[in-house]
């Protein structure tokens, strides 16, 4: 090999020149594999890593690179090139993470490959350094940080991760789409962004200590988180201190998932469950009753026939009364356990709105304004017209009665995606916070006695259910009770 060209590498690294032989013996022993290659290929030199990782014997000194087989060692089309390139122009090239080819390596070695041309003495054949270091485990760690990174992102549930002292450096898709809040809001932020008031402060207590808790490590519960839109979102969390080799706790990792919808669809089938059996009860019930009361009618009736004394009058009246009163409960009680599957045709939900509204302005007081808002476009649904109908009609006559005569009813329609909307929104004083939960059960009302049976909102939400839609009451900010019935948009030939 030649001695003065390292003599001069040395002297261009350090600024002073290095002794021959200590920087020949520095690059023999140098962990990284070094070989030295003359022009026109001849492998001239090469250290112990060199023979160590490819596995070569010195015997290969002398060989010309270009007569080692293609499929063979480092020497891959492009780095023959390069090294062509360097041995011909002095040109340095550098490949990063090249998949090793040697024989006797197990597959997934990674290599770092430089070619960098030696200075040049005087006429002599132009030499270049090819300098090899094994990356593999680097590479390895590169790829199962991103396998990881990926596998963060792509969950389904809402991940987030802080930092020891609690402060959000990440949080991924899914806890964008569950929270609302965007990863640039989160990131600096702490994970109390989304704590609700209606989780109690104890529940938080718990958590912690079981974090700081070196033998334990990692809280798991259900609890009320917030949303950005301020829904409560019931999720099942689980958070995890990560520890470093010291055992010191240097993130957080929480995983959330959402229970929101599981929980609706718990509620809906327990609600449906429930309307069921007090259906099959009410049908029985109604049918009971229907015989002894049209026996009373009956006698009543001839026992009119045959009075003049008008106490006795007065008090048939009555009687009379409270049967019409017992009639229109039997009435609604049938209603209501003959839920039937609806009899769908394609409908203009809008068409349906306004004329159920036409009808019971004709019925109702006329100092209740109605201010109607409909699309100019129809807003197709598959429907029960009839069902439909019972449910506007039993909405709107609620919200009559709310506002006692007096005041606004707003009915809009609307498209909102692949979903219709049909909102009844009163001027009245809007529904007691503590029964907004129940007004959906059946039997129960706040209306006096003989006024309302509490069967009206029950039989709606079967109905829409049947509809494969979702009816909801809320307190309308700055006016009285407001309902939402949505339903699937239906989707017509016509439509596409
Ligand atoms: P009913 O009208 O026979 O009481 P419903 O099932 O139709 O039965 O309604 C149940 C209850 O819901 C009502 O008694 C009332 O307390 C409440 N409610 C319904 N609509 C309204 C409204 N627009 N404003 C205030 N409260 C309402």
């Amino acid at each position: 090999m030649s001695r003065g060209a390292l003599d001069r590498v040395g002297g261009t690294v350090t600024g002073e020149p290095l002794e021959p032989e200590l920087a020949a013996s520095a690059l023999e022993t140098a962990p990284m594999a070094v070989a030295v290659i003359t022009a026109p290929g001849t492998i001239s030199w090469a250290n112990r890593a060199y023979f160590a990782a490819t596995g070569r014997t010195p015997g290969l000194l002398g060989t010309d690179f270009h007569d080692i087989p293609e499929t063979d060692g480092t020497w891959s089309p492009e780095i023959r090139a390069a090294m062509d390139a360097t041995l011909r122009t002095g040109a340095s090239s550098t490949f990063r993470a090249v998949k090793a080819r040697y024989r006797e390596h197990r597959p997934g070695v990674y290599l770092d490959i430089d070619i960098r041309p030696l200075p040049r003495r005087d006429a002599a054949p132009r030499q270049a350094l090819l300098m090899i270091r094994d990356v593999t485990d680097q590479v390895a760690e590169h790829e199962r940080s991103t396998v990881f990174y990926q596998a963060f992102r792509s969950s389904t549930n809402a991940m987030q991760l802080t930092d020891a002292e609690g402060v959000m450096l990440d949080v991924n898709p899914a806890y964008e789409r569950i929270y609302g809040y965007s990863r640039a809001e989160c990131i600096g932020r702490r994970p109390n962004l989304v704590r609700s008031r209606a989780t109690p402060k104890e529940v938080y207590e718990l958590m912690w200590q079981a974090l700081l808790d070196p033998t334990k490590g990692y809280w798991s519960g259900e609890l009320l988180n917030r949303d950005r839109m301020g829904r409560e979102r019931p999720v099942v969390l689980t958070i995890t201190a990560i520890r470093n080799e010291r055992g010191a706790v240097t993130h957080y990792l929480g995983i959330a998932i959402d229970l929101t919808e599981q929980r609706s669809w718990e509620l809906r089938a327990a609600h449906a469950d429930k309307l069921a059996s007090v259906g099959q009860l009410a049908a029985g019930v109604a049918h009971e009753i229907n015989t002894p009361l049209a026996n009373v009618m009956l006698l009543t009736e001839s026992l009119r026939r045959r009075s003049q004394d008008p106490w006795v009058l007065e008090r048939l009246d009555t009687v009379t009364e409270q049967v019409d009163v017992a009639g229109r409960i039997v009435r609604g009680l049938l209603d209501f356990s003959r839920r039937e599957e609806p009899h769908t045709t394609e409908l203009d939900l809008v068409e349906v709105a306004r004329q159920t509204v036409e009808f019971l302005k004709g019925k109702q007081s006329a100092n209740v304004e109605i201010e109607e808002a409909y699309p100019s476009e129809p807003v197709p649904v598959l429907g029960d017209r009839g069902q439909l109908v019972q449910v506007l009609t039993n909405i709107l006559n609620n919200a009559y009665d709310a506002i006692a005569g007096v005041g606004t009813i707003r009915v809009a329609v609307r498209r909102r995606g692949d979903r219709t909307e049909i909102e009844i929104v009163d001027s009245g004083p809007g529904i007691d916070p503590a029964v907004l939960p129940n007004i959906f059960e059946p039997f129960f009302t706040t209306k006096g006695e003989g006024r309302g049976t509490g069967l009206g909102l029950a039989i709606c939400h079967g109905i829409i259910l049947s509809h494969h839609g979702s009816i909801t009451a809320r307190n309308v900010p700055g006016a009285g009770a407001g309902f939402l019935v949505s339903l699937p948009l239906h989707a017509g030939p016509a439509a596409g």
